[in-house]
């Protein structure tokens, strides 16, 4: 019984510390202040430049909410590989899961996890030719893994993951 009310009391004090004086806060607080007034404006959540067209996001959204649409001209990322289609993601259908942004091998959607405001996309610009020059090594199995989600509409839903 003592050790149950000396928890009550520590996570008491540690709440209150939290709330007085903004201990330990993981929130930034500017966006915390932005989101209280109002002020947060829903912004893109594809960042296009950095996408490479893969498809990959469409095809892991349980909800179907992102679909790949044909670009006027095609971009060349690099020799070799051509962008030719970006993803449209449809807010209504988002259920903000995020299996998009953990899929996406640019980090192309959402920006960084766990933002707090999922409206928020945050910076994200990658250069592919810079990440290309990056030696990396990945295995057989992640290699089958990511092969999927680019070859198989809706493998999540298969998978019931
Ligand atoms: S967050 Fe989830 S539901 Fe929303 S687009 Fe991404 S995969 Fe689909
Ligand atoms: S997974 Fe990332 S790189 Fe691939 S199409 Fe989607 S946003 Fe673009």
């Amino acid at each position: 019984m003592k050790n149950l009310i000396r928890i009550i009391l520590e996570g008491a004090l540690t709440n209150f510390k939290r709330i007085l004086f903004a201990s330990e806060r993981v929130t930034d607080m500017e966006m915390r202040s932005r989101i209280l007034e109002g002020r947060v404006e829903p912004t893109d959540k594809v960042a296009e430049v950095s996408c490479i067209g893969c498809g990959g996001c469409s095809n892991a959204c349980p909800t179907e909410a992102i679909e790949m649409q044909n670009l006027d001209e095609p971009i060349k990322l690099m020799e070799g590989l051509l962008k030719t289609q970006i993803p449209f993601l449809n807010s209504e259908k988002c259920v903000h899961c995020y299996y998009c942004h953990d899929f996406c091998p640019m980090y192309a959607l959402f920006g960084d996890a766990g933002t707090i405001h999922p409206n928020d996309v945050g910076v994200v610009e990658s250069d592919i030719n810079q990440l290309m020059d990056k030696p990396f090594k990945i295995s057989d199995d992640k290699i089958a893994f990511i092969a999927q989600f680019l070859a198989d509409k809706s493998i999540i839903k298969k998978k019931k993951i």
